[in-house]
């Protein structure tokens, strides 16, 4: 995009947006273990000497942790219930984390060379922050949603000229994309899209000098700022 949208158009863009979180799922599981302390330390079926013991561990071996019993740490040993006396084991906190990434969900949406990267701008174009990614590529190329989702605006407005942005929920967290300076729109507001539809052609409509695809994505809804990322992520990390 080569100017900033005015307020006007703002103020029209943000009401078209919807709630969300914008937040990666984080899932954190935390277990505990046991090290063992001593070697040659007896593994037994109880929690006592009075039971058989059925193999013996050394020094610096960890297992997981299952619970204790007067003064017997219950282990998982051979995949069984086991017990070895406390005082020769050491039990820690073991903590997991799962992230929930979109990655490898969008495509790019057009073929061609990035003319313009997302982030810092010079500010000649009126912004310091390029919020998506320029595509460069002939007036007629076509467009494809770069994932499946709903069309919510399909207009001619301002800066973006014929534009065309979508939401998405990959994951079960939401995303927004638009498709700016578009040739022609082949799609209309409400319409459900599947990944890689065509929904128009490259142009030089808005401002934009010479034909090229702006891209943005957007984590949640669509929040623009003309010098920072305000909700845009940089699509280069999100293509598969
Ligand atoms: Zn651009």
């Amino acid at each position: 995009m080569k100017r900033m949208l005015t307020t006007m158009t703002m103020t029209a863009l943000m009401v078209s947006g919807f709630a969300t979180t914008g937040i990666e799922k984080v899932e954190a599981a935390t277990t505990y273990k046991v090290k063992v302390m001593a070697d040659g330390l007896r593994v037994r079926t109880g929690p006592s000497t009075a039971y058989k013991a059925v193999g013996t561990v050394n020094k610096g071996k960890t297992y997981k942790y299952l619970g204790v019993s007067g003064s017997w740490t219950k282990i998982s040993y051979s995949g069984s219930s086991r017990y070895v006396a406390s005082k020769y084991v050491k039990k820690y906190k073991v903590t997991t984390t799962t992230a929930t990434k979109a990655s490898s969900s969008f495509s790019r949406p057009t073929s061609g060379p990035i003319t313009q990267g997302y982030g810092a701008a010079s500010g000649v174009y009126g912004y310091t922050f390029h919020n998506g990614i320029d595509i460069g590529a002939a007036t007629g190329t076509p467009v494809y949603a770069s994932a499946a989702g709903k069309v919510i605006t399909s207009r001619n407005y301002g800066a973006y000229g014929n534009y065309v942005m979508m939401t998405h929920t990959i994951n079960g967290l939401a995303y927004t994309t638009v498709y700016a300076h578009l040739n022609s729109r082949s799609v209309y507001a409400g319409q459900t899209i599947a990944k890689g539809a065509k929904i128009g052609t490259v142009g030089a409509t808005g401002n934009a000098f010479g034909a090229h695809l702006h891209f943005e994505l957007h984590r949640g809804s669509y929040v623009y700022s003309a010098s920072s990322a305000a909700s845009s992520i940089n699509p280069l990390n999100y293509f598969n």
